[in-house]
């Protein structure tokens, strides 16, 4: 289902309790501003996940809200995890989904690294 991004941040949602280490995951990076892991249904030979250590729900939210050194760690730590995965060349694919249109599910910005192997167009 997806989410309503006008609703308030949810302590309890699964990406919070992960990164508290409620819930176990995949983790293939951490640093101060953000945490990445494996996707638990991977679309693609390489499918993870970065997520903001803030409470935000939705890029829309982060971009509104998050201070310029959240932002910026958090585009660095996207990056960092592209690189460390070895994907810059020949390439990946990032994607954020926002809300209800976007089909957002969980209500903790991520953004989804997808890469390992030619994506074609577009992942739906
Ligand atoms: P969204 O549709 O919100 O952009 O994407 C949510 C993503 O989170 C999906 O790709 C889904 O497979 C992934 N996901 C949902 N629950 C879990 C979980 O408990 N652990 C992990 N590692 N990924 C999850």
């Amino acid at each position: 289902m997806p989410i309503d991004p006008t609703l308030p941040y949810d302590d309890n949602n699964i990406f919070a309790r992960i990164l508290r280490g409620e819930i176990p995951s995949r983790k293939v990076y951490e640093d101060d501003w953000a945490f990445a892991f494996e996707d638990i249904n991977p679309q693609a030979e390489v499918h993870t996940l970065v997520i903001p250590k803030g409470r935000y729900v939705s890029w829309d939210d982060f971009s509104a809200k998050a201070s310029d050194a959240e932002i910026g760690g958090f585009i660095r730590a996207v990056g960092e995890v592209a690189r460390a995965k070895g994907l810059v060349e020949p390439g990946y694919r990032l994607l954020a989904n926002i809300g209800a249109h976007g089909g957002q599910e969980v209500p903790h910005l991520h953004v989804h690294i997808f890469g390992g192997e030619p994506l074609g167009p577009m992942i739906a």
